[in-house]
C-alpha cells in the first residue's frame, strides 16, 4: 500500500478521535471516555508519524531518546495531586510551545536558502505560518512556565506592577509584531528572526507577570489556545494535517474555555486581549464589620438533621482536604432522612475549570444532584442550611454588593441568602483572592473550624444520633 495513504488514513482516525474525544469531555458522563479516545488519537499520530518517510529513513536513535526523556519527564507529573494540576497544566503547556518554538527554529536553519530565495515549498505562507508558530510558542512558553510559578506559589500571586510597565510592554509588542513583518519582507535576516522569537520571549513574561492568581484560570485557557494556534502552524510548516487539524481543536476550543471562564469571572474578552489584562480596578479588601460566630459540630448535626433542604456548596478546600466521599457521605445520611440534598457548582470553584464535578463524579455523587451555580441561586431563600465546604471566593458576597471590591461583578453562589449558612474550614484563612470575606461576619453564618475531611465525617455520625 502508498505509505502516504496509510500515514493520512491513520492521521484521519487520529482526527476523529481528537473530536469525538472534545465531544466526551464535554460531559461529565462521557468525560472519562472523551479523555480515553483523545490519548488513543495522540497514540495514532504518533503512530502515523513514524511512517513518515524522513523519520523511516532517518535515525531512529534521537527519537527513542526523545521517548526516554518525555516519559521520565511525564510519568513523575502525572503523579501530581489533584489540588497540583492547575500549574502541571501550565508546565504541558509550556513544554508543548517549547517544542513547538524549537520546530519552527530548527526549520529555519535548515532550510534558510529555500526559504530566503522563497522556493516552492517556502513561500510567504509557509513562511507566515514559520514566524506565527515561533511567536505564539515562544510567548506562551514564558508565560506558562510564569503561570505555572504563580499557581506553585514559587512566586507572589498579586499582580507584579512597576513603573513604565505598559510603555515597556508596548515596545516589545512593536518590535515583536514589528520584526514578524520584516522578516517575511526580507526572510534573509535572521536578525528579524531572532529578534521577534526574543522579544516574544520577553513579552509572554510581561503578559503574565501583572495578573493577580485569581484570573489565572482564563490566563490558563488563553496560553492554551495560543500553544494550540503555534502547533497548527506548525502543521503547516511541515505539511502535516493531523498536527493542524489537532491544533486547530485545542487552539479554539481553549479560546471558547477562555470565553466562558471570561463570563464565569466577569471579565471581558476584549479586556483580557488588548489590555488592562489582570489589571486589579477595586481596591478594597474587604470589610471585617460583625462577629464571627463560631458554632459547635452538635449544634450543626442538630440543624442539619432538621432540616428539609439543604445545599452542600464545595471550594478549593474540599479538595485540598479531599473531602468529597466525605461530603457524599453526609450527603446520603441526610437523604436517608428524607431531607432534600444538592451540591452547587461554582464554574471556578478550587484550582482548574470542572475541578467540583471531576471530585463529586470519583464520590459517585450522581450528575443529577448537582447544580450549576445559576440553577441553584433562585432557590438560595428557600434552602434551611447552606453547607459551605472549604469554599471562600466563590461565597464572596462582596462580589455583588461592593464595587471596590477587586473581584466586583464575579458572579458567585449567593449563600448568604439561605436561611442559615454554615462554613466549614480550618482558621482565617483567606481565599485565592486574598481578599476578606463578608459573609464569614454576618448574623445568618455560624463558622465550623476544622479540617473538611474529618468535620464532615465527624458530621454524618453525629446527624445519625439525633
Ligand atoms: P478559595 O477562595 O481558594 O478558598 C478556599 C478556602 O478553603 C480557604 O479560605 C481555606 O481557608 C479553606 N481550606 C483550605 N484547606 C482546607 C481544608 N483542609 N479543610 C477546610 N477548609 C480548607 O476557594 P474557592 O472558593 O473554591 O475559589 C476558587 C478561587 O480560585 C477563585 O478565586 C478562582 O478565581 C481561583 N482559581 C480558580 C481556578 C479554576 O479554574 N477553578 C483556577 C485558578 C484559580 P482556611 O485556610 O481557613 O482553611
Amino acid at each position: 500500500m502508498n505509505l502516504t495513504y496509510l500515514i493520512e488514513g491513520i492521521y484521519l482516525v487520529a482526527s476523529i478521535l481528537f473530536i469525538l474525544g472534545l465531544k466526551g469531555l464535554s460531559h461529565p458522563d462521557t468525560a472519562r471516555r472523551g479523555m480515553i479516545q483523545a490519548a488513543c488519537g495522540m497514540g495514532a499520530a504518533i503512530v502515523g508519524t513514524l511512517f513518515r518517510p524522513e523519520i523511516l529513513h532517518g535515525n531512529y536513535l534521537w527519537i527513542v531518546i526523545g521517548l526516554v526523556v518525555g516519559s521520565a519527564i511525564g510519568i513523575p507529573i502525572s503523579r501530581v495531586p489533584m489540588t497540583a494540576m492547575p500549574q502541571r497544566t501550565a508546565l504541558s503547556h509550556a513544554f508543548g510551545a517549547l517544542a513547538a518554538s524549537l520546530v519552527g527554529i530548527a526549520e529555519y536553519i535548515i532550510h534558510r536558502p529555500e526559504i530566503t530565495s522563497r522556493q516552492p515549498g517556502h513561500g510567504n505562507v509557509e513562511n507566515g505560518a514559520l514566524a506565527l508558530e515561533v511567536m505564539l510558542g515562544s510567548l506562551t512558553v514564558t508565560g506558562s512556565l510564569i503561570a505555572a510559578a504563580k499557581l506553585q506559589e514559587l512566586m507572589r500571586g498579586t499582580p507584579i506592577m512597576f513603573k513604565g510597565q505598559q510603555a515597556l510592554n508596548l515596545v516589545l509588542f512593536v518590535t515583536m509584531v514589528g520584526s514578524f513583518v520584516l522578516w517575511m519582507i526580507h526572510p534573509a535576516s535572521s536578525v528579524y528572526f531572532y529578534t521577534m522569537a526574543g522579544c516574544a520571549f520577553a513579552f509572554g513574561v510581561m503578559l503574565v507577570i501583572p495578573i493577580g492568581a485569581a484570573d489565572m484560570p482564563v490566563v490558563m485557557s488563553l496560553l492554551n489556545s495560543y500553544a494550540g494556534l503555534s502547533s497548527a502552524a506548525t502543521g503547516f510548516v511541515l505539511h502535516n494535517n493531523v498536527l493542524i487539524i489537532a491544533g486547530t481543536l485545542d487552539g479554539f476550543s481553549g479560546f471558547i474555555l477562555s470565553i466562558l471562564m471570561c463570563r464565569a469571572m466577569n471579565r471581558s474578552i476584549t479586556n483580557v486581549l488588548f489590555g488592562g489584562f489582570g489589571a486589579v480596578t477595586g481596591t478594597d479588601t474587604g470589610s471585617t464589620e460583625g462577629t464571627m460566630r463560631e458554632v459547635t459540630l452538635d449544634d450543626v448535626a442538630v440543624q442539619l438533621a432538621y432540616a428539609s433542604s439543604v445545599v452542600i456548596v464545595p471550594g478549593y478546600g474540599m479538595a485540598t482536604a479531599q473531602a468529597q466521599h466525605a461530603a457524599r457521605e453526609l450527603g446520603n445520611v441526610l437523604e436517608e432522612r428524607g431531607i432534600s440534598v444538592k451540591y452547587a457548582i461554582h464554574p471556578v470553584a478550587g484550582r482548574m475549570p470542572g475541578h467540583m464535578n471531576v471530585l463529586l463524579a470519583e464520590a459517585n455523587v450522581p450528575y443529577s444532584s448537582l447544580y450549576e451555580m445559576e440553577q441553584i441561586n433562585p432557590e438560595m431563600p428557600t434552602v434551611d442550611v447552606a453547607v459551605v465546604v472549604g469554599a471562600n471566593d466563590v461565597v464572596n458576597p462582596d462580589a455583588r454588593d461592593n464595587p471596590k471590591s477587586p473581584i466586583a461583578g464575579m458572579p458567585i453562589i449567593e449563600v448568604d441568602r439561605a436561611k442559615s449558612v454554615v462554613v466549614l474550614k480550618r482558621g482565617k484563612g483567606k481565599g485565592f483572592s486574598g481578599l476578606e470575606n463578608p459573609l464569614f461576619f454576618k448574623p445568618v453564618t455560624g463558622m465550623l473550624y476544622g479540617d473538611a475531611k474529618s468535620t464532615l465525617t465527624a458530621l454524618a455520625q453525629a446527624v445519625q444520633k439525633v
